[in-house]
């Protein structure tokens, strides 16, 4: 299997050289004119049984398997790589059927081609015994071999920093023999969790479900749970008993979080618990760390690793307990490449592997509430806070009767109550999940909407950059002096709130408030993050302003107020989601008010106090809301309660799109408990520069998608230019 999107495997020849290749061994084969990393596959005339992802699922035809040239090219080299484990091939091809990806792409994402390569041998300095009394001493020289005092070998970069010396002094003294190169012998990888560290003593409701969740791990076979509690009932604890289980097991545990969410506070709950740090696996880390981290889990020498969705895709030789923190986040579906839900693949990571999932939320998806209810999935509630802190008060603040002043954005009912907080000394946030200055610049004079070159949406004001930007293609220009259009001087101007423009309401309103704001864009990175939660949660900070990256399970003592400045924003436009993930994110942001001593009060601004989403979160009903929901979605077979794809047609041109997407549609499969939408424009029309027409296919539950897609995709080629993408499960639609 060559990591290239290709139908299936390539047939190669095992040169006697080589003895016997297993499935798994990772070689180098000829392609082309070039040598190209793949993975010995497994035999295709016997497809692997498809499990059911809790019934997301359908089975998975084996895909064609390519005609074996007569004369097949040799295998080059066998490469010095951990094998790819069986569950994880197996793994790739269910992924690969399900989300109708070439596999390749999809083994390309467990291959990591720049983990699996070897592992160059580090070397480092130590002082030569030789006697080189002819070498000049100079000062720096005398620097580097005191540097070197201790005998620990040390890198060239990593001595000449030591010594405060360039990296000149330190070949040149190789040079003169007064150096000698050996290899570094490698660290330990990882630290070894302790189970038995002593961590916090459980409340009665935690060591119950910590306890089922533990007897799961041990009976080493597949089982979803639902971990369902508020925020702050001890979810994280709990679940790390679940950990600690497995590891008593000997098998490995795989924690996954969504990405912003992988956070220093998580990792110092993780220490207190197991005395080091697990493993960690991201989209950012370095290619070294990536490679020992790779190697680590393959080896079975990383027990824990916690990690972004892309995780799942780690070689773990034997997976005992895989938890889903945040289930219900859309973050954890991957929107390019490969389309796929990470939380939907764990579960058949599990399935797969003989272990335990755990999916954790204070809000959980529709999709998992209902595989509870059908008994698909177990259920385990912690009732309340930890430690008998209340939930936060919610009020919804109506702006139509108590409106900001002209041109502001903060209802006074807001502005007193972040002022009695302030003045009281506690701290005080404000949410609004849109970055930069204003999300609209209009032209008084003719109506003018500056919009992107490349895309069907508006620039975004950043004042701070003085720049407008696109956050769909990141497409940036100067903010222009005249109206583009009318040329009409001094006529443009900022519609709506970003974070900038409420920070700059704040400061005006609250002078001698210490401001912070937390957005993407002004923290450029975790430790940026990190430092700012530091400072908020010693206090020196009284106002948070902050976007989404606000509301992940920070623990901030003495916050107390939460702002919300446009709890309408996410309901906007036809998602049939967008009432649920509102209410998910601002029950997030919500619990963001008030721990242990401190009753804390969140505030909604709406201009629709009456709206189902605004009741769930003022009446904390939340089993209502999505019972509600639910009664909405089933009678239409809309998901959970139906089966949905998506199609996405795009191209250079709105005609070569047009072509495609009606050539689709005249092919649309029918019949009973099938039904096709479309062809109509995509959400965002043009993306890109690239015009996009979607499709739907919507089935009765009981119908598998991939077989209908896979006849419906071989019927029509696109037009030049088109190509069509296809996502089972979208998360909007
Ligand atoms: P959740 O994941 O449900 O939001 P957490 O596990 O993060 O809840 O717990 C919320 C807070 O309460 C954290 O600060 C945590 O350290 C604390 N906490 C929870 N359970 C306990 C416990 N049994 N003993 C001590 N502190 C606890
Ligand atoms: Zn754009």
């Amino acid at each position: 299997m060559l990591p290239f999107p290709l139908p299936g495997p390539f047939d190669y020849a095992v040169p006697d050289s080589l003895g016997t290749l297993a499935p798994g061994d990772v070689v180098l084969v000829p392609l082309g004119r070039r040598e190209e990393v793949g993975v010995v596959w497994d035999p295709q005339d016997a497809p692997p049984p498809a499990p059911d992802p809790g019934g997301a699922a359908d089975p998975v035809p084996a895909p064609p398997r390519p005609v074996a040239d007569t004369r097949l090219k040799p295998v080059s080299a066998l490469l010095d790589v951990p094998r790819m484990p069986h569950g994880l091939r197996r793994f790739v091809d269910w992924v690969a059927g399900y989300t109708l990806t070439p596999p390749g792409l999809v083994m390309a994402m467990a291959l990591r081609i720049n983990a699996a390569a070897p592992l160059p041998p580090a070397l480092g300095w130590v002082r030569s015994g030789s006697n080189s009394s002819a070498a000049r001493e100079t000062p720096a020289r005398k620097r580097v071999l005191a540097a070197l005092a201790d005998g620990m070998p040390r890198g060239t970069a990593e001595l000449a920093r030591l010594a405060e010396v360039g990296s000149g002094v330190v070949r040149g003294m190789a040079e003169a023999g007064l150096l000698r190169e050996v290899p570094i012998p490698a660290a330990a990888p990882f630290g070894i969790p302790d189970p038995d560290h002593p961590g916090a003593e459980l409340a009665p409701d935690q060591a119950v479900a910590a306890d089922a969740l533990a007897s799961r791990v041990q009976a080493r076979r597949f089982s979803v749970t639902l971990l369902d509690g508020v925020t702050g009932s001890g979810k994280t604890e709990t679940y790390l008993e679940a950990v600690a289980a497995c590891l008593r097991e000997g098998r490995q545990a795989l924690v996954l979080l969504p990405e912003i969410a992988l956070s220093a506070q998580w990792m110092q709950r993780f220490v207190r618990r197991f005395g080091v740090e697990p493993a960690v696996w991201h989209s950012d880390l370095g290619s070294k760390t990536r490679r020992r981290t790779w190697r680590a889990v393959a080896g079975g020498e990383a027990p824990v690793v916690v990690g972004a969705r892309s995780a799942l895709f780690l070689p773990f030789p034997d997976l005992g307990l895989v938890i889903v923190d945040e289930e219900h986040e859309t973050a954890f579906k991957q929107e390019d490449g490969v389309l796929y839900h990470a939380r939907d693949m764990a579960v058949v990571r599990a399935r797969m592997s003989n272990a335990p999932a755990v999916l954790a939320s204070a809000t959980p998806s529709l999709e998992t509430l209902t595989n509870v209810e059908n008994g698909r999935y177990r259920h385990l509630v912690l009732p309340g806070r930890h430690g008998g802190a209340r939930m936060p008060a919610v009020a919804a603040i109506d702006m139509r009767e108590a409106p900001p002043e002209r041109g502001r954005f903060l209802s006074p009912v807001l502005i007193d109550a972040v002022r009695d907080t302030i003045g009281r000394g506690e701290q005080a946030m404000l949410f609004l999940n849109r970055r930069g200055y204003a999300p609209l610049t209009l032209c008084r004079a003719c109506g003018h909407r500056i919009q992107c070159p490349n895309c069907t949406a508006w620039l975004v004001e950043h004042r701070a950059r003085r720049q407008l930007a696109c956050h769909h293609c990141g497409h940036t220009e100067a903010v222009p002096p005249n109206c583009p259009s009318c040329n009409a001087e001094g006529s443009l101007v900022p519609i709506g709130p970003g974070v900038e423009r409420i920070t700059e309401e704040a400061t005006a309103l609250f002078p001698e408030a210490r401001l912070l704001v937390m957005a993407s864009d002004t923290l450029p990175g975790p430790t940026a993050t990190a430092e700012a939660v530091r400072r908020i949660s010693e206090r020196e900070v009284d106002l948070v302003i902050g976007t989404q990256i606000v509301a992940k399970g920070w623990h901030f003592p003495g916050l107390t107020l939460v702002g919300v400045v446009d709890a309408d924003l996410g309901l906007a436009g036809g998602d049939l989601r967008a009432a649920e993930r509102t209410v998910q994110l601002l029950h997030q942001v919500a619990g963001r008010a008030g721990r242990a001593e401190m009753p804390g009060r969140v505030l909604l601004q709406t201009y629709t106090p009456e709206h189902p989403v605004m009741r769930a979160l003022v009446d904390g009903d939340f089993a209502a809301f999505m019972q509600r929901e639910a009664a909405q979605r089933r009678p239409g077979h809309w998901p959970p309660f139906g089966r949905l794809a998506a199609l996405i047609v795009s191209a250079d041109s709105a005609d070569a799109a047009d072509s495609t997407a009606l050539a689709l549609g005249r092919a649309a499969p029918s019949g009973e408990g099938i039904q096709v939408l479309g062809p109509a424009p995509a959400p965002l029309a043009i993306l890109r520069g690239r015009h996009r027409r979607r499709l739907l296919l919507r089935t009765r539950r009981d119908i598998a998608v991939q077989p209908i897609l896979r006849a419906w995709l071989d019927t029509v080629s696109p037009a030049r230019t088109a190509r069509i993408d296809v996502d089972v499960d979208p998360v909007s639609f």
